[in-house]
């Protein structure tokens, strides 16, 4: 098996034990809000203005990076019984929401790998159709697809692929879908009639991440014919709370993360020094320009001298919000 070579450093293989309680699935009473505005990250990072909505957290599979393992003291899946109470929140501040909403509820959980057993993805879908002014977009490492065809109204959902290197792939993460099973959801998931998005986040820099992270992208252009139909795309390099860091570091798991040059941001996270950022987004930018020179790429919670140094920042003559509230409206049809 192939494993990136960081810093010289050898990675090792995920170690058995970790993530082995995600598979279970509790369920319990939200008594607190289901929808919140995504909490970003302060310190003068970009934010995209996604709306989260939590029916369930946690995720099933395993990721050596993943954040959920310093949010949350349960391993496992819980699944909010109390959904009438979370469709009533929601019509309640739609009825004063104006303009475009970007729904996403992929980010306390995996929005689609417990799909079979909660039927949720499809109950929050149905519960947002009538609103012409919303779009919502399931995020998911699975292909647990087929009980989407339920969904009465694709064009009003997007289904997005969160999608790393095959190395990579195989050195962090456990039970999610290779990487060609992702894109050929992704393929019966358009001719569904969904829209699709793809997000590389986090991206690690590694011996030979330059030319890899480019073959994924050839691989979406390979897989999506009408590019009308791609939502948009996130890069977002490997970044961490440092909470993350402790509790890796508790197993010897963290060396293959946290390598290469890396700082603490003004927001606590530790990340890539800034030029090491700069550079992978650069080349991603160009991977995804010769396919497709208006492609809806965006960076997620980076600062504005990032977006600058990237040849990005004319991207977003309104801020970023606003860019993917027009996808979104173009999406729905309620912007030209
Ligand atoms: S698929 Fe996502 S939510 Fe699940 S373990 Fe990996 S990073 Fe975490």
């Amino acid at each position: 098996m192939y494993f990136p070579v960081m810093n010289d450093q050898k990675p090792k293989p995920l170690i058995q034990s970790a993530g082995s309680g995600r598979k279970t699935l509790k369920k319990a009473i939200n008594k607190g809000e289901f929808w919140k505005p995504c909490p970003g990250t302060t310190g003068g990072y970009l934010c995209c203005g996604y709306q989260i909505i939590t029916p369930l957290t946690g995720c099933g599979m395993y990721c050596r990076y993943c954040v959920l393992q310093s949010y949350f003291e349960e391993e496992g899946r819980v699944l909010y019984e109390n959904f009438d109470d979370l469709k009533k929140e929601i019509h309640d501040k739609l009825s004063r929401w104006n303009g475009v909403v970007r729904f996403g509820t992929g980010e306390f959980a995996d929005s689609l790998h417990a799909e079979r057993e909660t039927g949720v993805s499809v109950a929050v879908a149905e519960l947002l159709e009538p609103y012409s002014n919303v779009i919502v977009e399931f995020k998911t490492k699975s292909t647990v697809i087929e009980p989407l065809a339920a969904i009465k109204h694709p064009e009003k959902v997007i289904i997005a692929f969160s999608l790393n290197t095959p190395a990579t792939i195989s050195l962090m993460e456990r039970d999610t879908a290779p990487l060609e099973e992702r894109f050929r959801a992704a393929a019966e998931c358009l001719e569904m009639g969904f829209n699709v998005a793809f997000h590389f986040d986090p991206i690690f820099r590694y011996g030979s991440w330059d030319k890899e992270y480019p073959s994924v992208v050839d691989l979406i252009y390979d897989t999506v014919r009408d590019t009308s139909k791609i939502a948009w795309v996130s890069l977002g390099c490997f970044r961490s709370n440092p909470a993350l860091k402790t509790r890796l570091k508790q197993f010897d798991e963290h060396l293959p993360l946290y390598s290469d040059e890396m700082i603490t941001g003004d927001d606590g996270k530790i990340r890539y020094f800034r030029p090491l950022r700069v550079e992978v987004y650069r080349v991603m930018k160009e991977a995804f320009y010769r396919h497709q020179p208006d492609a809806p790429v965006y960076l997620c919670m980076e600062s504005p001298e990032v977006w600058e140094e990237a040849g990005m920042i004319d991207r977003i003559p309104d801020g970023l919000p606003a860019y993917l509230d027009g996808r979104a409206g173009k999406l729905l049809g309620v912007v030209r």
